[in-house]
């Protein structure tokens, strides 16, 4: 029942210099070698830092890019390998949806107009078009009548449901969607996140769920993979994944989710694992464990402990955690050091 198949992904872009002749000077290394499978009907959320790689892992798995290297499978269709009538036939079947539905809607088009847009495209706008707009609109929870309006009449939400209306017009399979919630406000979050549930359940949809907030990710994700510097780190079921985190990056991230209860928050916030300074470049990323120079389980190390780290990349494999986790000293023998 695997409907997505990604298998080490790599996505380099070129490095430019200011010269006249913009040089390639380096490459950022955007994707670094990510494998994983989606199933039917499943969520399986990316959460990391800005710029770890989620947005071009999604811009990937949709070939609207193509990778370095590594393989996609849709459906057991190699996406590198589909001609333009198959991949055309394809991309009906995945869709994106993304953050800012402002800046993904036309201004000038009603909202209507922005919902037929695939159908037209797609050679698919028959006489019932006007009712499958109509039904479209509905069905994100949208008043069908409110077609002839424009996305500036529409609240934030609103234009987010219509961003989730043109996406499901070609009735896909799978939506990628890239941080979908996360320019909303917060009392807003909620309503989108359960219609995104509810046409899940409806629909049988594959989401590819892009965030940065784990809150929403722990409630809508069935998996979740965790990437840092181009490469996964953790992956594994949602609550055994936030219940007991094997990376100490992962442990970091679910450490800073704020309680919202006040009193249980301030006992947490003596524990909170701090994780230092910004991320290093993806044009040079270190050697070994590309965690380990911001990681706080690193300094509790052996320094034969840590050569291990600066010289070998840890694989994403499970060691005695229930789920892979791409750490040395992850579970196994090695008890994580509690920092
Ligand atoms: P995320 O979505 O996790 O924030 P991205 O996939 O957007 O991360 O970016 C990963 C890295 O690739 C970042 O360092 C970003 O600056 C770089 N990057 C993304 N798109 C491009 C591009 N078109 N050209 C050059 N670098 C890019
Ligand atoms: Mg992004």
């Amino acid at each position: 029942m695997t409907l997505l198949s990604v298998r080490d992904l790599v996505k380099h872009y070129p490095v430019r210099g200011k010269g006249v002749f913009r040089r390639t000077t380096g490459q950022v290394h955007a994707v670094c070698g990510v494998s994983f499978d989606l199933r039917r009907g499943e969520t399986l959320g990316l959460v990391g830092e800005s710029g770890s790689g989620k947005s071009t892992t999604g811009r990937a798995v949709l070939n609207l890019q193509a990778p370095t290297s590594g393989r996609v499978l849709f459906d057991g269709h190699d996406l590198a390998a589909a001609g333009a009538a198959e991949m055309r036939r394809l991309r009906r079947r995945m869709q994106i949806v993304f953050q800012d539905p402002y800046a993904s809607l036309d201004p000038r088009m009603t909202v209507g107009d922005a919902v037929a847009e695939p159908l037209r495209i797609h050679d698919a706008y028959r006489q019932d078009g006007h009712d499958r707009v109509r039904e479209l609109l509905a069905t994100v929870g949208l008043n069908p009548e409110h077609g002839n309006r424009y996305p500036h009449e529409f609240s934030g939400g609103q234009r987010q449901r219509v961003g989730i209306a043109r996406a499901l017009a070609m009735r896909p399979e799978l939506i990628v969607l890239d941080e979908p919630v996360s320019a909303l406000d917060v009392s807003i979050q909620a309503g989108v996140v359960n219609l995104l549930e509810d046409l899940q359940e409806q629909l049988g949809l594959a989401y590819l769920f892009v965030a940065h907030d784990l809150s929403v990710v722990r409630h809508i994700a069935h998996r979740v993979a965790v990437m840092y510097l181009g490469r996964i780190v953790e992956i594994g079921d949602t609550g055994e994944l936030f219940d007991h985190p094997a990376h100490p990056y992962t442990q970091a991230l679910i450490s800073a989710i704020p309680l919202p209860d006040p009193r249980r928050e301030r006992v947490r916030a003596r524990e909170r694992v701090i994780i230092g300074g910004d991320a290093p470049s993806p044009v040079s990323p270190p050697s070994g464990c590309r965690f380990r120079t911001r990681c706080p389980a690193f300094t509790q190390l052996s320094e034969g402990e840590r050569a291990v780290c600066a010289e070998r990349v840890p694989e994403l494999i499970d060691r005695g955690n229930g789920h892979p986790a791409a750490c040395h000293y992850a579970g196994g023998a090695h008890a994580r050091p509690r920092p």
